[in-house]
């Protein structure tokens, strides 16, 4: 997977309490599969997957961290470096979602100041259970000036929504030079089909060079 081309890879990261369904939203999007029985994750998890978009090949990194307490230091260091952030909160755990402020705060003190944060209310297929309201996620979001999607990565509602939306916006982003891509921690990195691109441009510029000079 690492060796095919691409133009750029993105630093992804996913975090939120335990059980909110993190591993299974990069489950879904990846490899999409699910599993029913709950396995912790241990400090972090990984996984990539290449994206075309807009006749560009993006390589989409993702960090998938363990929620709880003990595993929060861990969690920190991988904020480091990463250009998008989904904070995952479960719609039928009230707790979940109290403690999203938390995660929010974790990924602005932590991350790039350019960083994308989305906020994720995951298991939308478990309706009867439902404890908070897609008003109220909206609200939250809203208040810390985030997207908000609801997601149910059992059901493969909005897993590619999430990653497609950010993707859009990181790549407008690009095109915009909003990113210092010199920086190594802005949590993207030029791939090889730029670094052969670039090659290519310079031998066309030494080209054109020695037609200006004969
Ligand atoms: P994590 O601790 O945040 O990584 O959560 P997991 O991805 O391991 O999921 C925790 C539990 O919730 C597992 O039993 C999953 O099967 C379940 N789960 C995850 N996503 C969904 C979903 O969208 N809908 C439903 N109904 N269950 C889910
Ligand atoms: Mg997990």
């Amino acid at each position: 997977m690492s060796s095919k081309k691409f133009d750029y890879s993105l630093k992804y990261i996913i975090v939120g309490e335990a059980g909110v369904g993190k591993s299974n939203l990069l489950l879904r999007y990846v490899y999409d599969s699910f599993k029913e029985d709950y396995q912790l994750t241990i400090g972090v998890e990984f996984g990539e997957k290449l994206v075309k978009y807009n006749n560009k090949t993006y390589k989409i990194q993702i960090w998938d961290t363990a929620g709880q307490e003990q595993f929060r230091s861990i969690t920190r260091a991988y904020f480091k470096s990463s250009i998008c952030s989904f904070v995952v909160y479960d719609i039928t755990n009230r707790e979940t979602f109290e403690n999203v402020k938390h995660w929010v705060e974790d990924c602005m003190n932590y991350m790039p100041k350019n960083v994308l944060i989305f906020l994720v209310g995951n298991k939308s297929d478990l309706e009867e259970q439902r404890k908070i309201s897609k008003d109220e996620g909206e609200e939250l979001a809203d208040s810390f000036g985030l997207s908000f999607f609801e997601t149910s990565a059992k059901n493969n509602v909005n897993v590619n929504s999430i990653f497609g939306k950010s993707l859009e916006e990181i790549v407008k982003r690009i095109d915009s030079n909003y990113y210092d891509l010199n920086d190594e921690s802005c949590g993207i990195k030029r791939g090889n089909i730029n670094n052969k691109n670039a090659k290519l441009n310079n031998n066309k510029n030494d080209k054109n060079k020695k037609k200006r000079f004969c």
